[in-house]
């Protein structure tokens, strides 16, 4: 399959829409009650109510829909943590869950296309289709074309447009597994960006999947030699570079005005 011949998008076909049957009131998993609260925005609480203690969580009032479910889920596994006592071990997992969930809600938001709430450090929230350019398709042709199909990673345009282009591992707000994330500049995303530059520094990325960093006493050595062999086996390795060391700073500098 070569470079150009995008993959059909699978992603496109339309879900059945079926009938609700996911209470907003209740975790389906514990015995955590959920109340709403419109005046919440990028907080929630939890209180203990009864003899025994159940937790009864306090969201903000956006949160009700059915999308927010698997959110809500990590709310309340909070809620159970956060009863007990805060052993090293428990206050790591009451972080490991506060991560995942406000990740989980940026995810949300994002799919919706709402202004998310962006926090540093946590997993960020996955938009691939960019004004120009959809980075799967892009990522489907360079994993298909160069890594046999075999790379296992997410894909997003960086939240910010100075952001840079890079590769990171995180947990998965969901699964809490750790996923490779690749963010590329947004700088990209325009119509004056052939597909050899995205497709190029797609591929760059890819290969820090696949070349891991050596350290060597206390070196980090993320573009080692065999890395920059491999590199240098995209076939428009001399046009990428040329194109990102002259154009991709201007559309940089021109799109800092953008919102
Ligand atoms: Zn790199």
């Amino acid at each position: 399959m070569g470079l150009f011949d995008f993959q059909l998008d699978l992603f496109r076909i339309k879900k059945e829409v079926s009938v609700s049957t996911i209470s907003s009131e209740f975790s389906s998993k514990s015995l955590v009650a959920f109340r709403y609260n419109p005046r919440l925005k990028k907080s929630m609480r939890c209180s203990y109510k009864g003899i025994f203690g159940r937790p009864e969580v306090t969201l903000p009032s956006y949160m009700k829909t059915d999308d927010f479910v698997f959110a809500r889920e990590l709310a309340a596994q909070w809620a159970f943590c956060a009863h007990k006592r805060k052993t090293a071990k428990n206050k790591a997992e009451i972080k490991n869950l506060l991560d995942r969930f406000w990740a989980a809600v940026d995810q949300v938001l994002a799919d919706k296309g709402e202004k998310t709430l962006d926090a540093r450090g946590r997993f960020p929230p996955i938009r691939s289709k960019g004004k120009h350019y959809d980075l799967d398709q892009v990522l489907a042709a360079v994993n298909e074309t160069y890594f046999a199909g075999e790379l296992d990673c997410r894909i997003t345009w960086s939240s910010r447009w100075g952001g840079l282009s890079f590769h990171s591992i995180r947990k998965d707000p969901i699964t809490g597994e750790s996923v490779h994330v690749i963010s590329i500049s947004k700088g990209y995303d325009a119509s004056n960006c052939p597909l050899y530059a995205i497709a190029g520094v797609v591929y760059h990325e890819c290969l820090h999947i696949k070349i891991p960093v050596v350290i060597k006493g206390n070196r980090r050595i993320v573009h080692g030699r065999d890395f920059k062999r491999c590199e240098r086996k995209y076939i428009y390795y001399e046009e990428w570079m040329n194109w990102h060391k002259t154009v991709l700073p201007k559309n940089l500098r021109a799109g800092r005005h953008e919102k």
